[in-house]
């Protein structure tokens, strides 16, 4: 697996989530920051549960994890599983977070990197690029393309990333769809770095709203966004399975790990 040889910021290990590798590391920002000044792309992959489940039964995504350069413990599901396990401070990354921070980082520092926004609505990628032109003037931007398009125009969007080789390239197609056309198509790019932000760009654009502090900061998170899209009742039933998987994976890892010592 690639993702293990890349030791830049403090790499605290790579581990084992139900069987789907996570990176924990204490500053995933350098870790990309690194990637791009080296030149050397990646995937990016921000794990919660909901995907974990989804990948059980779909192992064209597990496998796509599997390859990733980096995946990081995004979920409050993911993290608690880590820090039970690991039995140390791990701490959960809210992709859209990291994918902020990076924008940021960019633009502020003048780093000259090329970013490009893919997926979302008609208009919605290009009003966050927008948005994020205004709040940080150093950050460029070269393209946009909405998710929703004919084959016809899926080719128009490779050869485009094929002319502008972007370095950094955002994909909002949500779960697993994102994943997936990453996976397809990161050779276009080689040496870009590719991340799966979901609907980070319905946010940038004022589309959506993230849920309050104090409900992110009690695992709530799942609350809001069921209040907001009712429809997601069906997938979030992934979160009492994943809860229950990952109590009988740690019960009968603690009684292997006793049976050994015995
Ligand atoms: N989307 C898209 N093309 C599609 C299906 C979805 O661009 O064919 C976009 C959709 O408009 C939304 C995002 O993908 O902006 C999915 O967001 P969601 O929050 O559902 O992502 P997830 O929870 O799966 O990470």
């Amino acid at each position: 697996m690639r993702y293990r040889t890349q030791v830049m910021s403090e790499f605290h290990g790579a581990f084992s989530v139900l069987g789907l590798p996570v990176n924990v590391m204490s500053n995933y920002l350098d870790w990309l920051l690194e990637r791009l000044r080296q030149g050397s792309g990646g995937h990016v992959i921000t794990l919660n549960a909901e995907m974990t489940m989804q990948a059980e039964r779909n192992q064209s995504l597990a496998n796509v994890i599997h390859d990733a350069e980096l995946v990081i413990p995004d979920g409050a599901g993911v993290v608690l599983y880590l820090k039970l396990m690991l039995r140390q401070k791990v701490e959960r990354i809210p992709g859209i977070e990291l994918a902020e921070d990076l924008l940021k980082n960019l633009g502020e520092k003048n780093i000259d990197k090329k970013v490009f926004f893919y997926g979302g609505a008609a208009g919605i990628a290009t009003k966050a690029a927008e948005s994020w032109q205004q709040e940080v003037p150093g950050l460029n931007v070269i393209g946009t393309y909405s998710g929703y398009h004919s084959p016809a125009e899926a080719e128009e969007l490779r050869q485009t990333l094929i002319k502008l080789q972007p370095d950094v390239i955002f994909v909002g197609l949500g779960v697993p769809r994102q994943e997936m056309w990453i996976h397809q198509n990161r050779q276009l790019c080689p040496q870009a770095i590719w991340i799966g932000v979901g609907g980070s760009f319905d946010i940038w654009a004022g589309q959506k709203t993230r849920a309050p502090h104090w409900l992110a900061n009690n695992n709530l998170e799942w609350l809001y966004r069921l209040y907001q899209e009712p429809w997601r009742w069906r997938r979030m039933l992934a979160l009492p399975e994943f809860a229950c998987k990952a109590l009988v994976s740690g019960i009968s890892e603690k009684l292997r790990i006793s049976q050994s010592l015995s």
